[in-house]
């Protein structure tokens, strides 16, 4: 893969590249399609990564379709789909991690220590691997971007970072691989995370400014549904993600909750 994309820019190529873990969904097509529109070759991965998985997550229950994927990226117009194994991603007895600080330890990174850590190791080795000029990831993983635009900051890293936004699906609930294992009861519920969103949203357009008002909105929506544990739902600043007390440009509203087995994330900018 590294000498394909030496010699991709070795011919002027411009490289753009999608990281995923597969079970790919319109989500994951809306940024081929975008990065097939933006540069001369595109270039997908399928890894699910072992080292952003906590011991007690679902890494040998994610779900895995690698012949469907290959369907997919073939109709997106992927050029290439880089497939690695953990044992050539993770040799053994080789063990160096990025880790972006501050920015990993709130909301998700708190819920599931050391989860950034293995994001922002994966996708630093994807880059010097694939060595795209530009990369796409989906605001769906709000704090998931904000951690791998730091990490670009940080190591001055020569990859541009382009987010797009959230794919849902008619009811508006967010497209995430794992929706695949919500039981009926489950999925109904669960748009009860986009209905949290939009009160916000709807308060927000008719001059509420006080998050703390808005959290509480959201929090009594998602609370009516008895199947549903709410893990956070907060309104924080679009870079730093540091708790803000009202809303102004750029701020954003972050939720997690739990359904069944299932953890469920979402977001929406306020202003
Ligand atoms: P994943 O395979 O879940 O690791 O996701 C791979 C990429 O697709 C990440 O950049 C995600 O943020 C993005 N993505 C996942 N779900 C969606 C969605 N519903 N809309 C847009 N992008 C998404």
């Amino acid at each position: 893969m590294q000498s394909l994309a030496q010699s991709l820019r070795a011919e002027g190529k411009s490289i753009g590249f999608v990281p995923t873990m597969g079970f790919l969904h319109d989500g994951h097509l809306s940024l081929m399609h975008a990065a097939r529109q933006e540069n001369d070759s595109v270039v997908a991965s399928i890894f699910v990564n072992p080292t952003q998985f906590g011991p007690q997550e679902d890494f040998d229950r994610y779900p895995r379709d690698r012949d469907g994927d290959l369907k997919k990226c073939e109709a997106a117009g992927v050029d290439v789909l880089f497939l690695p194994e953990a044992p050539e991603m993770y040799p053994e007895g080789v063990a160096v991690f990025v880790t972006v600080e501050q920015l990993s330890d709130v909301l998700e990174g708190a819920i599931r220590p050391g989860h950034f850590r293995g994001v922002a190791t994966v996708v630093a080795k994807l880059f010097n691997i694939v060595q795209p000029h530009r990369a796409y990831f989906g605001r769906k993983d709000y704090q998931q971007c904000a951690v791998i635009r730091a990490m670009v900051r940080g190591l001055n890293l020569a990859v541009s970072v382009v987010v797009l936004p959230t794919v849902r699906e008619r009811d508006g609930l967010a497209m995430s691989s794992r929706n695949v294992y919500l039981g009926k009861d489950e999925r109904s519920a669960a748009t009860v995370l986009w209905r949290a969103l939009q009160e916000a949203e709807g308060l927000v357009r008719a001059g509420e400014r006080s998050a703390e008002r808005i959290q509480q909105a959201m929090r009594r929506i998602l609370e009516r549904e008895q199947a549903v544990t709410v893990e956070y739902a907060v309104v924080s600043d679009a870079e730093t993600l540091a708790p803000v007390s009202s809303v102004r440009a750029g701020t954003v509203a972050l939720l997690a909750v739990r359904l069944g087995r299932i953890r469920l994330i979402d977001n929406h900018p306020l202003l």
